[in-house]
């Protein structure tokens, strides 16, 4: 299957590295969809499939769904109509077997690196707080001080299950241990862009346009 379209975008950094935000911006400015594997797996969770029953305890714990799952259910998705004039991709690859495996379909145009250290990681994902009915993502803070009704779709806004502390340091170990080495993959390749996720958003998004 090869892939038509102007921009296909892949993101890449650690959780708590502003990909999903930059993602939706990006989305927006691009005019092409998000695609999030984590928010399919959620997806697959919430509605009780077959596959998300397969997936859910994988998720629950911080850990890796397998390969040829998340390969399916994202090569499902990227055939969808709304992502023939591209996309935006939040979560793949995450190994250098997936990154190998999607060589032949994938063909991103740009592979965005957000980069930032553990410290700021755990502190970003420890507050962060999103809404169970649309994509509202909030902090700890923005729900002690207005309560948890998502002020987008009036949905209840929640901490992740795999937000816990348990689950955050498997999942940056694992990011540190798997996921890093894709960053090594795609070096090779001229598409490849770093960035400080550390700055502000809207910072961060500027110097990602400005590359595009
Ligand atoms: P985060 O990046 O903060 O861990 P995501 O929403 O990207 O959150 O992913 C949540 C979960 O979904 C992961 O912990 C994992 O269980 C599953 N998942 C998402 N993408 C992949 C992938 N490419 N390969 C394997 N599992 C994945």
């Amino acid at each position: 299957m090869m892939i038509e379209g102007q921009h296909r975008l892949i993101l890449i950094g650690p959780q708590g590295s502003g990909k999903g935000t930059q993602a939706e911006l990006l989305s927006v400015y691009l005019q092409v969809p998000t695609i999030s594997t984590g928010q399919l797996c959620r997806s697959e969770i919430a509605h009780g499939t077959e596959l998300g029953k397969q997936i859910e305890n994988f998720v629950k714990n911080g850990e890796l769904v397998p390969d040829e799952i998340i390969t399916a259910m994202l090569k499902k998705r990227i055939s969808d109509y709304d992502a023939q004039d591209g996309f935006i991709i939040d979560g793949f690859p995450r190994t250098v077997a997936q990154a190998e495996e999607a060589q032949s379909w994938l063909h991103p145009t740009k592979v965005i690196v957000l980069e930032i250290n553990d410290r700021v990681a755990v502190q970003r994902m420890t507050s962060r707080r999103a809404c169970t009915q649309c994509r509202f993502k909030t902090t700890a803070e923005y729900v002690a001080k207005h309560g948890d009704e998502c002020p987008r779709c009036f949905g209840k806004i929640i901490q992740r299950q795999d937000d816990l502390p348990e689950a955050i340091q498997k999942r940056l170990d694992m990011y540190h241990l798997v996921t890093q080495p894709v960053i090594e993959f795609y070096k090779k390749t001229d598409e490849m862009e770093r960035f400080n996720g550390a700055l502000s958003i809207p910072l961060v998004f500027m110097e990602i346009a400005h590359v595009l």
